[in-house]
């Protein structure tokens, strides 16, 4: 019987050692006064425990509980039980045998930090221990010891940050040392913005040629129960969650066209995002500025949103604008969560266009009444008045009906050359007029180029390279288009400080990055990205925070711990929490800062000392270990054994 009240407990499972099932367990653990109850890994104490069991004084107990139990008596061996209990206690503390067993039994003790567990709560003072790829104890285990000891005196210990936009679903593929991320405390990304990494076929690929030739990369999978399989055979460094994007699924059954899908293509659409759920997608994305997701109707965003929805999903949407008409964008969002039924994510929230500088409130308050109303709706912001994306971005959408190739043709074109220069000389209701929102060719920096020969002009204005190349702003931003294929990234000065500030001390908007992870050398190199890309969490943490009090540490660590941990369902993770994976960031909130600047971005931070992934320390002060210990998360609707 007493063995089989422990095999019974959670002592047997693995190292999760709490929750303990049986209040008989309980009560001994709390007896075996040190170390702290929790703290021992099970497998050794219940062998312990065995061994007091099983000496010739207990025999009479064990006797008379077998024989009581047999009589249908179980409150009579429930008392022997428990006097045994108290004899069993004492003799295991005055035979000395827990507190030198139980030596070297954790792999991992981190000493003396400050806990910041991720529920917002205060501080306090503890230890913590890991045993494989789970948090076993935290308290006081001075008297347990580790095969690795880490002393985090004046430091932080909190949860691993999650990236709520982590873009890095291809560059794992490249080049997937991850230092960018790893050298912010980031141990989980969650990615998947409009385009996602499946489905695949020959529709999504053709498109992608330019950049997978230039990389080498075959697409080698189809589902996204392929490409997951892919990435852990590869492996990662960083947990990945990812969303399925309905530009995906569009471009999958539809091209690049800019028409309506017909009933026949509607449905086929439903049945990929469908196929995606089942393989474990965390719901429907949108980006709907970006051709051809900016062809896609309310409509066609409910019909998918609701099979996203019955798999347990959210939808999470770069909105149709974030300037000109941000209210009726934000309106949609909305209501694709209400007729969809599913909860709603704002990616990189933001108001953009110097004319609408100062409205970022009317924004939060429209979110914060949905939320009353009973809408779940949340954001994630990056902390830059910056953003960045394709240079060719700023062209009207209209210019990229039929992809990339049709784009670059119509670049040539004198007659269409003069109705883009027109369009792009003011604000537009239907598109985001990204050039006029950064006040034109000064507020737009080239970040990345393809073509050798325009490197030159890397970490330079548009407004720059018209000088140089002695044209107006408007012809250089089309033929630099045309002269790097419209493969150039571009950052775009769109927004306020004031409204950034104002976002990120809401207490339901959390971080993502946008940017996905890279090194400071290799094939995904880029040296003039957004600076984001590698200080975005030291930033929030350091500036924001510590240095300009907008919210307490406490506070901010929620934010980017377990908020994102409970708006996409990652079981066990999020939350300092013996039983909980072992994804921790160790920190100095002295130093913590980012260096990144948007003229010299490939700067790592300062202040995050340790990332540890499912138990395994992954970054340790500047330098990578070389561990892969990342998982694929999936979502709630995987069914694993699904055709
Ligand atoms: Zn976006």
């Amino acid at each position: 019987m007493w063995h089989h009240l422990l095999e019974d407990s959670a002592l047997k499972n693995g190292s999760r050692v709490l929750p303990l099932c049986c209040a008989l367990s309980s009560m001994l653990l709390l007896c075996l006064q040190a170390p702290p109850a929790g703290a021992q890994s099970e497998f050794t104490l219940s062998q312990r425990i065995r061994k007091i069991i099983d000496r010739p004084e207990f025999a009479h107990a064990n006797f008379a509980i077998e024989f009581y139990s047999l009589a249908g008596a179980p409150e009579a061996a429930q008392q022997v039980a428990g006097q045994t209990l108290g004899e069993i206690a004492a003799a295991a503390y005055d035979a000395n045998l827990v507190s030198g067993a139980i030596a070297g039994d954790y792999d991992l003790i981190i000493r003396n930090g400050h806990i910041i567990d991720g529920t917002g709560n205060p501080w306090y003072a503890a230890d913590v221990a890991v045993s494989g790829d789970r948090l076993a104890a935290i308290g006081d285990l001075r008297e347990a010891h580790a095969k690795r000891e880490i002393d985090a005196k004046g430091r932080i210990v909190a949860p691993g940050f999650i990236d709520m936009l982590g873009q890095s679903e291809v560059s794992l593929l490249l080049d997937n040392r991850s230092l960018s991320k790893l050298s912010q405390g980031i141990t989980t990304e969650i990615t998947g913005e409009g385009g996602s990494i499946a489905p695949q076929n020959e529709k999504t690929i053709a498109p992608q040629k330019p950049f997978l030739d230039h990389y080498k990369l075959t697409i080698d999978w189809t589902t996204l129960d392929g490409y997951f399989r892919r990435l852990e055979k590869q492996g990662t460094p960083l947990n990945i969650g990812t969303y399925v994007g309905s530009a995906q699924v569009r471009e999958a059954v539809i091209g690049d066209d800019d028409r309506a899908p017909t009933p026949a293509e509607l449905g086929q659409m439903k049945v990929l995002v469908e196929q995606a759920m089942k393989d474990g997608a965390l719901g429907l994305s949108s980006a709907l500025i970006y051709p051809p997701n900016i062809y896609a109707k309310t409509d066609e965003l409910i019909a998918l949103a609701q099979v996203a929805s019955k798999y347990g999903g959210l939808y999470a949407t770069h909105m149709r604008s974030e300037g000109a008409s941000e209210m009726p964008a934000l309106a949609e969002a909305m209501r694709i969560g209400r007729e969809a039924n599913l909860p709603v994510e704002i990616f990189h929230l933001k108001v953009s266009g110097k004319p609408r500088w100062g409205s970022m409130k009317n924004v939060v308050a429209a979110i914060q009444l949905a939320r009353d109303s009973g809408l779940d709706i949340a954001a994630d912001m990056y902390p830059y008045t910056a953003g960045a994306t394709a240079l060719a971005s700023a062209l009207p959408p209209w210019v990229a009906d039929g992809g990339v190739q049709k784009l670059l043709e119509r670049l040539k074109d004198p007659a269409i050359r003069a109705r883009i220069k027109k369009d792009l000389a003011g604000d537009h209701p239907d598109w985001e007029n990204l050039f006029y929102d950064c006040g034109g060719a000064s507020g737009v920096l080239i970040s990345s180029v393809q073509n050798p020969e325009l490197k030159q002009f890397e970490g330079k204005t548009v407004e720059d390279v018209a000088k140089s190349w002695e044209k107006s702003p408007e012809d250089t931003l089309m033929d630099f288009v045309l002269a790097d294929n419209a493969q150039t990234g571009a950052i775009y000065f769109m927004a306020s400080e004031e409204d950034l500030r104002i976002g990120l001390s809401q207490p339901w908007t959390s971080i993502g990055l946008d940017a996905g992870e890279m090194s400071l050398d290799g094939p995904i190199y880029e040296p003039h990205t957004h600076p984001r890309a590698m200080g975005s969490m030291p930033r929030f943490l350091g500036r924001y925070v510590r240095d300009e009090h907008l919210l307490s540490l406490e506070a901010a660590i929620r934010k980017i711990t377990s908020l994102p941990a409970q708006r996409e369902h990652l079981e066990s993770r999020g939350l300092l929490k013996p039983g909980y994976f072992a994804d921790i960031t160790i920190f100095d909130p002295a130093t913590i800062i980012d260096h990144a600047t948007f003229t010299k971005p490939d700067q790592l931070s300062d202040g995050i000392d340790f990332t540890i992934v499912n138990g395994q320390v992954e970054y340790d002060h500047g330098k990578l270990t070389g561990a892969t210990a990342g998982r694929i998360l999936r979502g709630r609707g995987w069914h694993p054994d699904a055709p």
